[in-house]
């Protein structure tokens, strides 16, 4: 069994940007807006704006305190920050309250500044084709580069995904489809979860829920993701898999923490920079 290190091939993406964040005479600007004060949006936001500070990206936190926002205000907002010259990237942190609707916030953001990828120009580019795939969600792209980290070609594999969010698993049964993996996707009304994890060669489990995914639901020499991540009572982060007796039977698997949320933040920075060319070549 190997473990798929997320934490050294997201440094490895990170060392990446920030050489070319160094060369610019102006660093690109990313723009995280915060509503509310949950707990683990706030571990989220601490993540990314570590990220920026080891690449140079300039980093900007615009606050907003639950009880004033609504889907009007932070659409104002938003169209305020594609309007400003100096912001490349804006990001939007979920979840928001539930008095605001999601969807109509993120169809707000200029497509061009979508560094989350979750605009439905840039979800239907991803669609498309591996090669259309431009700002695209951040986290089944770190899965791909993972993978192809470690010459994990899914061409031909079955592969089951586990959950199916915008955010997550819709799009990562996608991009391993595009690359022409055979793949089932899973989710809240699948009548017999094991019966679709048993076979997979390939197995993404997204969902949040600790131990889900148990060694019997697992085949011998399986890949496994887990992109889970619930914290226990006691504080200790896992994911969505038993990691210990899981690890037993997979050939590859990505440990909680240190296996696909570095890769997030790492895709994330990647994507500020590759908004930042769109944003200056548009004009
Ligand atoms: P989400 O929006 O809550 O989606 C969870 C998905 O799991 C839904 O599709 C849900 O189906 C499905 N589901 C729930 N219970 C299930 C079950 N018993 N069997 C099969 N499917 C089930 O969450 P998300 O944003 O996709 O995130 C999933 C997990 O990944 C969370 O733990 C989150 O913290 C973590 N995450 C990690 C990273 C990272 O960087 N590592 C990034 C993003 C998210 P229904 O919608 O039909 O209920």
């Amino acid at each position: 069994m190997q473990i798929l290190d997320g934490k050294l091939v997201a440094k490895e993406i990170l060392d990446t940007v920030a050489v070319e964040v160094r060369s610019l005479t102006v660093p690109p600007r990313l723009v995280v807006v915060l509503v509310g004060d949950n707990p683990a949006s706030e571990t989220y936001v601490r993540m990314k704006r570590k990220a920026c500070e080891q690449v140079g990206i300039v980093w900007e936190l615009i606050r907003l305190s639950a009880g004033d926002v609504t889907t009007e205000s932070v659409i104002d907002l938003i169209h305020e920050l594609n309007q400003r010259d100096d912001v490349h990237g804006i990001l939007v942190q979920l979840p928001l309250p539930s008095h605001v609707y999601v969807p109509q916030v993120i169809k707000a953001i200029d497509p061009y500044k979508d560094v989350d990828g979750f605009q439905a120009y840039n979800l239907g580019k991803m669609f498309l084709s591996e090669e259309f795939m431009d700002l695209s969600p951040c986290t089944p792209k770190g899965v791909l580069k993972i993978l192809d980290h470690y010459n994990i070609d899914v061409k031909g594999m079955d592969a089951t995904v586990v959950g199916h969010s915008n955010v997550v698993g819709k799009p990562m049964s996608t991009m391993l489809l595009n690359r022409n993996a055979t793949v089932t996707t899973c989710h809240i009304d699948t009548k017999d979860l094991k019966s679709h994890t048993i076979g997979a060669d390939l197995l993404v489990v997204a969902v949040g829920k600790p131990g889900l995914v148990t060694a019997d639901m697992v085949k011998d020499g399986a890949i496994v993701i887990d992109v889970g991540i619930n914290k226990l009572a006691d504080g200790k982060l896992v994911g969505d898999v038993d990691f210990e007796n899981v690890s037993k039977k997979a050939s590859y698997i990505t440990p909680v923490p240190g296996g696909v949320g570095p890769m997030t933040v790492a895709c994330l920075m990647e994507n500020t920079l590759m908004a930042y060319k769109k944003n200056t070549v548009k004009k």
